[in-house]
């Protein structure tokens, strides 16, 4: 595996060659290894980013103590097959940058956009320079971050990219908790509580399918969260790719949610099923 740490390596050793590629910013886990595992499969060569990008952190977000485990990182990503893993610095991709990709409208705008000012910009302007760098034939995206997948495939329709995006499930631990290199910062306790989101998702997906108000679903499950101690920051049912709300049953076909656990955001979603 070469470690290409500036765009001009990272452009010699692809140059020309069909690449599956998996953006990430490292502290690797399972559902990273899915996205790897599943680009190993289509694609006869395979790249990974790791870069933790400042520009989609918010001013009082955890920028700073995000976990960058790089040489762990590096054995996973060689061990996945990887074939170039592209890990650059500040500089590399932000120096003397003043461009940024800002996706309008709902899609960007509502629920993590909303709580995240300025986040799906650091988002889509990352992503967008590192298909302009390695110039992948395809990349992996986890439903995880539904609200991404959405960003970003607006992005690459509205910038003619050519690229195939390919976006796969949520891994979850046995608990139902949705893998996410954030689940670090939990304590113990609030590790176990933590599932309970999942929990709720799914209680109410199953409410929803059956004919109950998405309203009272909605009501049920906020008030259950927040008797186990988080804090929700929404909980809604959206119809996919648009993100826009509905409170019609057979207009839905995703409940996503954000809620807080201690100092630790959490982010899941869950498809409906009957829709
Ligand atoms: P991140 O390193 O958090 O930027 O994530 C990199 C990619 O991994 C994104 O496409 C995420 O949606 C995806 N991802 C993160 N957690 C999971 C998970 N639990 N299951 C599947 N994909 C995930």
């Amino acid at each position: 595996m070469i470690i290409a740490r500036t765009i001009t390596e990272a452009r010699e050793a692809l140059a020309g060659r069909s690449v599956g590629f998996v953006p990430t910013m490292g502290a690797l886990h399972e559902g990273h290894l899915s996205l790897l595992r599943a680009a190993k499969a289509e694609h006869s060569l395979v790249a990974a980013s790791v870069f933790v990008n400042p520009m989609q952190f918010g001013p009082n977000e955890d920028l700073s103590r995000y976990p960058r485990p790089f040489e762990r990182d590096a054995a996973l990503c060689r061990a996945a097959g990887v074939d170039l893993l592209f890990a650059p610095d500040y500089d590399q991709m932000y120096g003397g940058c003043v461009t940024k990709v800002t996706v309008t409208g709902p899609v960007a705008e509502l629920w993590e956009g909303a709580q995240r000012p300025g986040h799906f910009d650091g988002v889509a302007t990352v992503v967008c320079k590192l298909f302009n760098i390695l110039k992948p034939q395809a990349a992996y995206f986890g439903t995880k971050d539904l609200q991404q997948c959405s960003v970003v495939d607006r992005m690459v329709v509205d910038l003619n990219i050519p690229i195939e995006l390919r976006m796969l499930p949520i891994i979850r631990e046995e608990s139902g908790l949705a893998l996410s290199s954030r689940n670090e910062y939990l304590s113990a306790g609030d590790r176990e509580t933590a599932s309970s989101l999942f929990a709720a998702l799914q209680k109410a997906e199953t409410q929803i399918s059956q004919g109950t108000p998405i309203h009272d679903a909605r009501e049920e499950a906020t008030n259950a969260l927040q008797r186990l101690g988080f804090v929700p920051q929404y909980f809604a049912a959206i119809r996919y790719p648009e993100m826009t709300p509905t409170l019609e049953n057979r207009e839905a076909t995703h409940l996503i949610a954000s809620a807080k656990l201690g100092c630790v955001r959490l982010l899941d979603n869950v498809s409906i099923c009957s829709n």
